[in-house]
Protein backbone atom coordinates (compact mmCIF):
# COMPACT_ATOMS: atom_id res chain seq x y z
CA UNK A 1 0.00 0.00 0.00
CA UNK A 2 2.62 2.34 0.97
CA UNK A 3 6.12 2.22 -0.34
CA UNK A 4 9.06 4.63 0.91
CA UNK A 5 12.12 4.07 -1.54
CA UNK A 6 15.49 6.11 0.00
CA UNK A 7 13.15 9.00 0.92
CA UNK A 8 14.86 12.46 1.85
CA UNK A 9 13.38 15.68 2.59
CA UNK A 10 15.06 18.74 3.77
CA UNK A 11 13.31 22.02 4.82
CA UNK A 12 14.96 25.06 4.84
CA UNK A 13 14.94 28.57 6.08
CA UNK A 14 16.85 31.63 5.48
CA UNK A 15 19.79 30.39 8.14
CA UNK A 16 19.80 26.84 8.01
CA UNK A 17 18.71 23.52 6.54
CA UNK A 18 17.29 20.76 8.13
CA UNK A 19 17.77 17.23 7.09
CA UNK A 20 14.05 16.07 8.62
CA UNK A 21 13.83 12.79 6.94
CA UNK A 22 17.09 10.60 5.78
CA UNK A 23 16.84 7.74 3.40
CA UNK A 24 13.57 6.44 4.59
CA UNK A 25 13.10 3.11 3.88
CA UNK A 26 9.49 1.85 4.72
CA UNK A 27 6.66 -0.67 3.20
CA UNK A 28 3.44 -1.23 4.95
CA UNK A 29 0.83 -3.66 3.38
CA UNK A 30 -2.25 -3.30 2.86
CA UNK A 31 -4.72 -3.94 5.75
CA UNK A 32 -1.39 -3.01 8.75
CA UNK A 33 -1.73 -1.25 11.90
CA UNK A 34 1.20 0.51 12.38
CA UNK A 35 2.34 2.69 14.56
CA UNK A 36 5.43 5.95 14.47
CA UNK A 37 6.88 6.64 17.63
CA UNK A 38 10.08 8.76 18.48
CA UNK A 39 11.24 11.93 20.14
CA UNK A 40 9.31 15.47 19.12
CA UNK A 41 11.52 16.84 16.35
CA UNK A 42 11.90 13.32 14.70
CA UNK A 43 10.29 14.04 11.82
CA UNK A 44 7.17 11.27 12.74
CA UNK A 45 4.37 14.33 11.08
CA UNK A 46 6.75 14.95 8.12
CA UNK A 47 6.94 11.66 7.31
CA UNK A 48 3.29 10.95 7.81
CA UNK A 49 2.60 14.02 6.03
CA UNK A 50 4.66 13.05 2.64
CA UNK A 51 3.15 9.81 2.94
CA UNK A 52 -0.35 11.76 3.04
CA UNK A 53 0.61 13.77 0.05
CA UNK A 54 -0.15 16.72 2.24
CA UNK A 55 4.01 17.53 1.35
CA UNK A 56 6.72 16.58 -1.27
CA UNK A 57 10.06 15.02 -1.14
CA UNK A 58 13.31 15.76 -2.52
CA UNK A 59 14.48 12.54 -3.51
CA UNK A 60 13.64 8.72 -3.23
CA UNK A 61 10.44 7.34 -4.33
CA UNK A 62 7.23 6.87 -2.71
CA UNK A 63 4.80 4.46 -4.47
CA UNK A 64 0.96 5.12 -2.88
CA UNK A 65 -1.16 1.77 -4.25
CA UNK A 66 1.30 1.23 -7.04
CA UNK A 67 1.17 5.29 -8.09
CA UNK A 68 4.28 6.52 -8.20
CA UNK A 69 3.78 10.13 -5.93
CA UNK A 70 5.87 12.57 -7.31
CA UNK A 71 5.66 16.25 -8.96
CA UNK A 72 2.03 15.82 -9.13
CA UNK A 73 0.03 18.86 -9.30
CA UNK A 74 -2.18 20.02 -6.51
CA UNK A 75 -5.43 18.72 -8.67
CA UNK A 76 -3.84 15.42 -8.78
CA UNK A 77 -2.34 15.31 -5.36
CA UNK A 78 -5.93 16.29 -4.17
CA UNK A 79 -7.52 13.02 -6.17
CA UNK A 80 -5.31 10.50 -4.77
CA UNK A 81 -6.10 12.19 -1.30
CA UNK A 82 -9.61 11.75 -1.57
CA UNK A 83 -9.71 8.41 -2.98
CA UNK A 84 -7.12 6.92 -0.57
CA UNK A 85 -6.64 8.99 2.48
CA UNK A 86 -8.24 9.93 5.69
CA UNK A 87 -6.73 12.08 7.81
CA UNK A 88 -7.17 12.88 11.80
CA UNK A 89 -5.15 15.17 14.02
CA UNK A 90 -4.45 15.88 17.81
CA UNK A 91 -6.21 18.73 17.61
CA UNK A 92 -9.19 17.08 15.52
CA UNK A 93 -9.47 20.18 13.42
CA UNK A 94 -12.84 20.25 13.16
CA UNK A 95 -14.79 23.68 12.04
CA UNK A 96 -16.47 25.06 15.21
CA UNK A 97 -19.03 26.75 13.57
CA UNK A 98 -20.80 23.94 11.91
CA UNK A 99 -22.33 21.33 13.85
CA UNK A 100 -21.19 17.64 14.24
CA UNK A 101 -23.10 16.00 10.96
CA UNK A 102 -22.24 19.08 8.99
CA UNK A 103 -18.29 18.73 9.44
CA UNK A 104 -18.51 14.83 8.88
CA UNK A 105 -20.45 15.61 5.45
CA UNK A 106 -18.48 18.34 4.30
CA UNK A 107 -15.76 15.92 2.14
CA UNK A 108 -18.78 15.23 0.64
CA UNK A 109 -19.90 18.53 -0.20
CA UNK A 110 -16.19 19.10 -1.94
CA UNK A 111 -17.35 15.82 -4.30
CA UNK A 112 -20.48 17.57 -5.34
CA UNK A 113 -22.88 15.18 -3.10
CA UNK A 114 -26.29 16.74 -2.71
CA UNK A 115 -26.92 18.18 0.83
CA UNK A 116 -29.73 14.88 1.36
CA UNK A 117 -28.05 12.14 0.00
CA UNK A 118 -24.76 13.67 2.42
CA UNK A 119 -26.33 14.45 5.24
CA UNK A 120 -28.03 10.57 5.48
CA UNK A 121 -24.50 9.13 4.69
CA UNK A 122 -22.61 11.48 7.27
CA UNK A 123 -25.57 10.11 9.69
CA UNK A 124 -24.56 6.59 9.63
CA UNK A 125 -20.90 7.38 10.27
CA UNK A 126 -21.60 9.03 13.40
CA UNK A 127 -23.97 6.33 14.26
CA UNK A 128 -20.68 4.08 13.63
CA UNK A 129 -19.25 6.20 16.54
CA UNK A 130 -22.13 6.16 18.66
CA UNK A 131 -22.58 9.88 18.41
CA UNK A 132 -25.96 10.19 16.29
CA UNK A 133 -27.84 11.79 19.22
CA UNK A 134 -25.16 14.47 18.78
CA UNK A 135 -25.20 15.40 15.27
CA UNK A 136 -26.33 18.59 15.38
CA UNK A 137 -24.51 19.85 18.71
CA UNK A 138 -21.44 22.53 17.57
CA UNK A 139 -17.72 20.64 18.04
CA UNK A 140 -17.75 22.92 21.64
CA UNK A 141 -20.43 21.24 23.22
CA UNK A 142 -18.84 17.70 22.68
CA UNK A 143 -15.94 16.03 25.09
CA UNK A 144 -12.04 15.51 23.41
CA UNK A 145 -13.19 12.36 22.56
CA UNK A 146 -16.65 13.06 21.27
CA UNK A 147 -14.37 15.24 18.82
CA UNK A 148 -11.99 13.24 18.12
CA UNK A 149 -14.86 10.39 17.40
CA UNK A 150 -16.56 12.98 14.85
CA UNK A 151 -12.88 13.68 13.12
CA UNK A 152 -12.97 10.18 12.47
CA UNK A 153 -15.94 9.68 11.40
CA UNK A 154 -15.36 12.66 8.66
CA UNK A 155 -12.01 11.02 7.93
CA UNK A 156 -14.27 7.25 6.73
CA UNK A 157 -16.76 9.38 4.82
CA UNK A 158 -14.70 9.27 1.57
CA UNK A 159 -14.08 5.06 2.76
CA UNK A 160 -10.42 5.78 2.88
CA UNK A 161 -7.71 2.48 2.12
CA UNK A 162 -5.34 4.17 4.44
CA UNK A 163 -6.29 6.18 7.75
CA UNK A 164 -3.18 8.23 8.62
CA UNK A 165 -3.78 9.67 12.61
CA UNK A 166 -1.20 12.50 13.99
CA UNK A 167 -0.98 12.21 17.71
CA UNK A 168 -4.95 11.25 17.45
CA UNK A 169 -4.77 10.86 21.71
CA UNK A 170 -2.12 13.61 22.60
CA UNK A 171 -5.12 15.77 23.68
CA UNK A 172 -6.79 13.30 25.45
CA UNK A 173 -7.05 11.69 28.87
CA UNK A 174 -6.37 7.94 29.21
CA UNK A 175 -9.63 6.38 29.53
CA UNK A 176 -10.75 8.55 26.48
CA UNK A 177 -7.29 7.44 24.78
CA UNK A 178 -8.60 3.64 25.19
CA UNK A 179 -11.74 4.60 23.46
CA UNK A 180 -10.58 6.66 20.66
CA UNK A 181 -7.92 3.46 20.27
CA UNK A 182 -10.77 0.84 20.36
CA UNK A 183 -12.35 3.02 17.13
CA UNK A 184 -9.74 3.00 15.35
CA UNK A 185 -8.99 -0.82 16.25
CA UNK A 186 -11.89 -1.45 14.67
CA UNK A 187 -11.42 0.50 11.49
CA UNK A 188 -7.94 -1.56 11.13
CA UNK A 189 -10.19 -4.44 11.48
CA UNK A 190 -12.42 -3.53 9.07
CA UNK A 191 -8.90 -4.11 7.01
CA UNK A 192 -8.20 -0.19 6.62
CA UNK A 193 -4.38 0.35 6.68
CA UNK A 194 -3.85 2.26 10.10
CA UNK A 195 -1.19 4.22 10.50
CA UNK A 196 -0.68 6.09 14.60
CA UNK A 197 1.65 8.77 15.20
CA UNK A 198 2.00 8.49 18.94
CA UNK A 199 4.26 9.87 21.76
CA UNK A 200 2.38 6.99 24.30
CA UNK A 201 3.56 3.23 25.01
CA UNK A 202 0.24 2.09 25.72
CA UNK A 203 -0.87 3.77 22.61
CA UNK A 204 1.94 2.00 20.17
CA UNK A 205 1.08 -1.05 21.88
CA UNK A 206 -2.20 -1.86 20.61
CA UNK A 207 -0.51 -2.02 17.06
CA UNK A 208 1.11 -4.68 15.18
CA UNK A 209 4.12 -2.97 14.26
CA UNK A 210 5.82 -0.20 15.66
CA UNK A 211 8.47 2.13 14.04
CA UNK A 212 11.13 4.02 15.62
CA UNK A 213 12.59 7.30 14.43
CA UNK A 214 15.45 9.42 15.47
CA UNK A 215 16.69 12.12 13.84
CA UNK A 216 15.13 11.32 10.81
CA UNK A 217 16.24 7.74 10.46
CA UNK A 218 14.49 4.85 11.40
CA UNK A 219 16.25 3.41 14.39
CA UNK A 220 14.03 0.52 14.81
CA UNK A 221 10.75 -1.99 14.58
CA UNK A 222 9.06 -3.49 16.35
CA UNK A 223 6.75 -6.41 15.45
CA UNK A 224 4.17 -8.16 17.64
CA UNK A 225 4.64 -11.35 15.34
CA UNK A 226 8.40 -11.16 17.30
CA UNK A 227 10.58 -10.06 14.06
CA UNK A 228 12.81 -7.24 15.78
CA UNK A 229 14.95 -5.64 13.47
CA UNK A 230 17.29 -2.76 14.72
CA UNK A 231 19.24 -0.29 12.09
CA UNK A 232 22.75 1.44 12.29
CA UNK A 233 22.15 5.08 12.24
CA UNK A 234 24.45 7.06 9.49
CA UNK A 235 24.40 9.96 11.78
P1 LIG B 1 7.87 15.35 14.87
O1 LIG B 1 6.50 15.24 14.27
O2 LIG B 1 8.55 14.03 15.07
O3 LIG B 1 7.90 16.16 16.13
P2 LIG B 1 8.46 16.96 12.54
O4 LIG B 1 8.31 16.05 11.38
O5 LIG B 1 7.36 17.91 12.80
O6 LIG B 1 8.82 16.13 13.84
O7 LIG B 1 9.78 17.82 12.35
C1 LIG B 1 11.05 17.25 12.03
C2 LIG B 1 12.07 18.36 11.98
O8 LIG B 1 11.80 19.23 10.89
C3 LIG B 1 12.07 19.23 13.22
O9 LIG B 1 13.40 19.61 13.51
C4 LIG B 1 11.26 20.43 12.82
O10 LIG B 1 11.65 21.57 13.52
C5 LIG B 1 11.57 20.56 11.34
N1 LIG B 1 10.43 21.10 10.59
C6 LIG B 1 9.19 20.56 10.49
N2 LIG B 1 8.40 21.30 9.70
C7 LIG B 1 9.16 22.35 9.27
C8 LIG B 1 8.90 23.47 8.42
N3 LIG B 1 7.73 23.65 7.82
N4 LIG B 1 9.93 24.35 8.21
C9 LIG B 1 11.14 24.15 8.78
N5 LIG B 1 11.45 23.12 9.59
C10 LIG B 1 10.46 22.22 9.84
MG1 LIG C 1 4.66 15.95 14.97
Amino acid sequence: MIKLKKINKSYHTEAISLHALKDIDLEIESGEYVSIMGASGSGKSTLLNLMGILDSYDSGEYRLNGTLIRNLTETQAAKYRNELIGFVFQSFNLINFKNALENVALPLYYKNVSRKKRNIIAMEHLDRMGLKNWAHHLPGELSGGQKQRVAIARAMISNPKVILADEPTGALDSQTTVEVMDVLSDLNRQGITTIIVTHEQSVADVTNRIIRLKDGEIESEIRKDGAHRFYTLNS
